[in-house]
């Protein structure tokens, strides 16, 4: 194969030729069990057959009307459906091509708000560490990974990072997980508190954080005190559901199992699940006023927002899982996995903790488990844990993210949800043998 691929070395790559439920081959014929859907996307496997019939029909009838000129019933119908399944209180789409712009997209609308709600001074950020939002340069800011950041200083958004909430890492020996839940949400007060809540305009979190820190959810509680001091404060609350939402951790939208509505939320990946590049960013009522009664409307927009392929794809994707009841199906899998991990790896010396929510678990290894000491970062053990999986024929997800300051390992398991459970007997297999090469 050329290497003429601007990007990552291509010329390492297997090429992948053909993909068939949860499986994908590459051109040598090899087979490898998708077991995190790329990067969380594939939740409908590689061959769903109502999301393909539905492109070659769109493709068919229209592939692409501007939107400055005509809506598409395939983008209006795909915003219908959204809104059904969306938190209460959200009720206006806005659709582009993926999560980063998803992401610019909710700065974006959260600044004009504060805007034209008279609060100009109102620019700053705040996320967390340990997180990721993109990478075009709003998105970039917002990520928590400083590496990322690094080059590209000075960023275009003035953010500022406090710790997640992260009980394996942070909750302290005698406090209950309540308590660190409260205690992890105040972080944010004193964060406004230091720089003036008058200058902020939203937090920014991922209410499962998926790419740098493996399957991370929130204590209870956390998030509903998130909501209470953004409300205190007239901050808005934006949760990029970029990953953890569109079904993946069993609920259509993960702040759904927090019990809280954002102001704004972020989703990509699984709307498309593959099949279109397809992001989405949804707001309340409350913001898209404020924007109608002010200047009117969101100063945005892009070439192929609200493209009708795209927007034909992701109906398609929501019809299918909802004509296989798929969203309960993440349920019962996600425990059949967490039981399996658990009963395969719980014991192993590395494995420091198995977490996560539905069909989204992480797996976060350590050199030593009683001190929690995370293995040396230049090993990079978790992509010598993906590369030993590819080896078994299984792709896993090398998320490495921060642990205190240093380069951490995790790894990301988010299947499709269509896996069955022997297709998940076999993914723990493969992975307990790459895992224990990885480590040899
Ligand atoms: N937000 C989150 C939470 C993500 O996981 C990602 C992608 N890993 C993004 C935003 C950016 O999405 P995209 O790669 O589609 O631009």
């Amino acid at each position: 194969m050329s290497s003429h691929v601007f990007g990552r070395s291509a010329a390492q790559l297997p090429t992948a030729l053909r993909g068939d439920g949860c499986y994908l081959y590459d051109a040598e014929g090899r087979e490898y069990l998708d077991a995190c859907g790329g990067a969380a996307v594939s939740c409908l496997g590689h061959s769903d057959a109502h999301v393909k019939a539905a492109i070659t029909r769109q493709l068919d009838a229209l592939p692409y009307a501007h939107t400055g000129f005509f809506t598409s019933e395939a983008a209006e119908d795909l915003a219908d459906l959204l809104i059904q399944h969306a938190p209460a209180g959200i009720d206006r789409v806005y659709q582009l091509s993926g999560g980063s712009e998803a992401v610019e997209a909710a700065i974006k609308l959260a600044r004009q708000f504060h805007i034209e709600n008279g609060e100009p001074q109102r620019h700053r950020l705040i996320a967390r560490r340990q997180s990721y939002h993109g990478n075009t340069l709003g998105a970039l800011a917002a990520g928590g990974n400083a590496w990322r950041r690094e080059k590209y200083q000075p960023l275009l958004v003035e953010t500022y990072h406090i710790d997640p909430c992260f009980e394996y890492r942070h909750r302290a020996e005698d406090e209950s997980l309540e308590a660190y839940g409260h205690r992890a949400a105040n972080a944010l007060e004193a964060e406004l508190l230091r720089l003036g809540p008058e200058t902020v305009m939203a937090f920014i979190a991922e209410p499962v954080v998926g790419a740098t820190a493996g399957a991370v959810t929130a204590a209870p509680g956390y998030f509903r005190r998130i909501r209470e001091i953004c409300d205190q404060y007239g901050v808005l609350l934006i949760l990029d559901e970029v990953m953890c939402g569109m079904g993946r951790t069993g609920y259509m939208f993960a702040s759904e199992a927090e019990g809280i509505t954002p102001d704004i939320v972020t989703i990509a990946k699984g709307l498309g699940a593959g099949y279109a590049s397809i992001g989405a960013m949804l707001c309340t009522g409350r913001i898209y006023d404020v924007i109608a009664q002010g200047s009117g409307s969101f100063q945005h927009g892009h070439t192929y927002h609200g493209h009708p392929l795209a927007a034909a794809a992701a109906r398609a994707v929501l019809e299918s899982m909802a004509s296989q009841g798929l969203i309960a199906q993440v349920q019962a899998r996600g425990d059949y996995l967490a039981a399996a991990l658990q009963d395969r790896l719980g014991q192993h010396a590395h494995v420091g903790d198995l977490r996560g929510r539905g069909l989204f678990r992480g797996i976060e290894l350590v050199a030593d488990r009683a001190s929690k000491r995370p293995f040396d970062p230049a090993l990079k053990l978790h992509q010598r844990i993906k590369a030993q999986a590819m080896a078994e024929g299984l792709m896993v997800y090398p998320a490495g993210g921060t642990v205190d300051g240093r380069e951490g390992d995790h790894v990301l398991i988010a299947p499709p949800f269509i896996i069955s459970e022997a297709q998940i007997d076999t993914l723990v297999d493969r992975f307990a043998t790459a895992l224990d090469r990885a480590i040899d």
